[in-house]
């Protein structure tokens, strides 16, 4: 089935209005294309997954070497759209690794990737580490690298920027309207009972997915996440304030995003829940919470010292492999689905790219293997247990 290229001017349709939706409506509008966004939230939704004080953008991906040769394009697609809103939302930074032992075919990959994209990497022994990062503890820790070519995207800017261009550029965005179907076949999409015709539609819906689209239930699942925000102590003020993102591997293995421009320092893990209802209220689970503070006191100094000043539970899909789903559905539809909390550092390519295919700038063919990167095609293999071994639930499909 070969997916329909529109005329330039063509009607688009894009459900969802998290990062995936608005780079894509962002990328047809400066290609002329007419768009309307239909979200079921506010616009952005504070609800969505794009919807964070920031987001961690990197190069060391360990074994995903695809993602990691696509970083490079990532940061160019993120500099085309700074040039379109006039404001760079993206402070680089290097990041740093704690790693504990065996960790070694990680290292080995990231070596690889960093070496070929001209990006250096190297090892800081545990004194400069105590003394460059006294807030760290250091000594739980095998090896501590620091990888060049990372960064930090403040999320939630970059979305209310996006949705103000948009709306500067004559897209329609339509807010707190609930798109109930979709016919990819007819490029149809109905919402709050009207019906919606359009040469293409493209589904950006972020965890809901499944809810749209019944084939790609259980293949992108989602998966209920809690981060926890943080004020340090004033003796580690000075060395927050010029601290890299940090990431740690392991037993106690989190990510650490450093308090910059206005934002708050934010711990959170990447063990996959793939469990909850993006629907249901937001509670963070006790589980949850001891979780991170394991992971606030198996990598930060003087944990007890710290105050916690927030903790949120948002949803993102994740799929057996970890990579994205981006592909043409029937004639006059494309999914983009972010996936397994990668999905933020991405959003400007793969909504660029969908784009591009759409405006017949590069094969509708090639972007499924290349935004999965590189991998063979078993994007959809469906998962049917949580962590604790639970059975995976449907997903309900909407209210009509
Ligand atoms: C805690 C956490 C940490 C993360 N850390 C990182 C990171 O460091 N780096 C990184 O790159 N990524 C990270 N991610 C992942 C990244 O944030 C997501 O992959 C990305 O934001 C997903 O964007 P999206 O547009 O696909 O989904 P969303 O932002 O969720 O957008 C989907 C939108 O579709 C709307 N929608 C759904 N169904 C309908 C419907 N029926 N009708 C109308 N509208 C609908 C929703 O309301 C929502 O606004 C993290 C995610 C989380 C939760």
């Amino acid at each position: 089935m070969t997916v329909r290229a529109p005329r330039r001017q063509g009607r688009i349709l894009v459900a969802g209005g998290g990062i995936a939706g608005l780079c894509t409506a962002w990328a047809l509008t400066r290609r002329g294309f007419a768009v309307t966004v239909i979200e079921q939230g506010d616009l952005p939704n504070p609800l969505g997954s794009s919807f964070d004080e920031h987001r961690i953008i990197r190069h060391a991906y360990g074994e995903m070497r695809g993602y990691a040769r696509l970083i490079p394009q990532a940061f160019a697609a993120w500099d085309e759209l700074w040039s379109d809103l006039g404001a760079v939302h993206l402070e680089p930074t290097p990041s740093i690794h704690l790693l504990s032992s065996g960790q070694e075919s990680w290292i080995e990959a990231v070596a690889a990737t960093q070496a070929e994209a001209g990006l250096a990497l190297r090892e800081i022994d545990p004194a400069t580490a105590r003394r460059s990062f006294p807030m760290l503890r250091v000594e739980a820790f095998a090896r501590i690298l620091e990888a060049q070519g990372s960064g930090i995207l403040f999320a939630s800017r970059i979305v209310e920027d996006l949705v103000r261009w948009l709306a500067r550029h004559g897209a329609q965005l339509l807010s707190r309207t609930r798109v109930t179907a979709i016919d990819p076949v007819r490029g149809t999409v109905t919402a709050d009972a009207r019906d919606y015709e359009a040469d293409l539609v493209v589904v950006a819906a972020g965890a809901w997915v499944g809810r749209l689209l019944p084939a790609y239930d259980r293949a992108a699942v989602p998966s209920r996440q809690a981060v926890i925000y943080l004020e340090p102590p004033a003796t580690m003020a000075a060395a927050w304030a010029v601290a890299p993102v940090i990431i740690s591997r392991g037993a106690n293995g989190a990510y650490i995003l450093p308090p910059r421009q206005g934002t708050r320092l934010k711990i959170g893990d990447h063990s996959f829940s793939l469990t909850g209802d993006p629907d249901a209220p937001r509670d963070v689970r006790t589980e949850d919470v001891a979780r991170l503070h394991s992971a606030i006191a198996g990598n930060l100094r003087d944990a007890e010292s710290y105050r916690i000043t927030d903790c949120r539970a948002c949803y993102y899909t994740v799929t057996a492999d970890e990579r994205f789903i981006v592909e043409p559905l029937a004639e006059c539809g494309w999914i983009i689905s972010a996936c397994s909390g990668h999905g933020f550092k991405f959003g400007a390519l793969m909504g660029r790219a969908v784009a591009q295919a759409i405006a017949g700038e590069r094969s509708a063919e090639s972007v499924p293997s290349w935004a999965g990167g590189g991998a063979p095609a078993n994007r959809c293999a469906v998962i049917t247990e949580n962590v604790q071994g639970a059975a995976v639930p449907a997903a309900v499909p909407p209210a009509a």
